[in-house]
């Protein structure tokens, strides 16, 4: 269990769980063996609060589901912005690819077949372009290793070295995105 330890005047440890992260308040007196021994007699309340703040997150109402004239829209700026990235990125990393097709689905992001054609959900455009090019990067990076081997993600990251960063954001935050794909 990672946390992040923050000390004050305060008189005892207080715990507290938010976005799946675990903050330690704690008095300047208590050492770091006191509070690691506070987080392990508590964890089970802790694992309960990720857990309750997960399942509320999952069950939050969407955004808003896209109109089709939303969908097309985001399907356009999808083909002007993605081939742009994916050449840069093909460059750098030194491999080709077939065709680049985008397409809207609920459960991924992008996928590269055996041929070297890419594929990429338009729902990509309401993320940041750091996003976009984490996965742009992870696409392409199949075209050296058709798995998810370490070194494929030493390729990834050889190329991209935010993508465990962004990669993290879209765990996060791309299911809300996914969300806003009509039914
Ligand atoms: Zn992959």
């Amino acid at each position: 269990m990672t946390y992040k330890i923050i000390r004050s005047n305060r008189r005892s440890i207080g715990l507290e769980v938010k976005n799946g992260e675990l903050t330690v308040r704690a008095p300047v007196f208590v050492t770091d063996f006191q509070i690691r021994l506070f987080v392990q007699q508590h964890i089970g309340w802790i694992e309960d609060q990720m857990k309750k703040q997960a399942s509320r997150k999952t069950n939050a109402p969407a955004a808003g589901k896209l109109t089709d004239k939303e969908l097309k829209d985001l399907t356009d700026k999808a083909k002007k912005v993605i081939p742009e990235r994916v050449k840069y990125y093909a460059v750098k990393i030194g491999v080709t690819y077939g065709k680049i097709t985008i397409r809207h689905q609920k459960t991924r992001w992008g996928s590269c077949t055996s041929k070297g054609n890419l594929n990429f959900n338009c729902l990509l455009m309401l993320a940041p372009d750091e996003a976009v090019d984490a996965i742009v990067v992870h696409e392409l990076c199949h075209r050296k290793e058709m798995n998810h081997s370490a070194r494929f993600y030493a390729e990834v990251r050889r190329a991209y070295p935010e993508y465990d960063k962004w990669n993290t954001w879209l765990k996060k935050n791309g299911g809300a995105i996914l969300d806003r794909l009509p039914a």
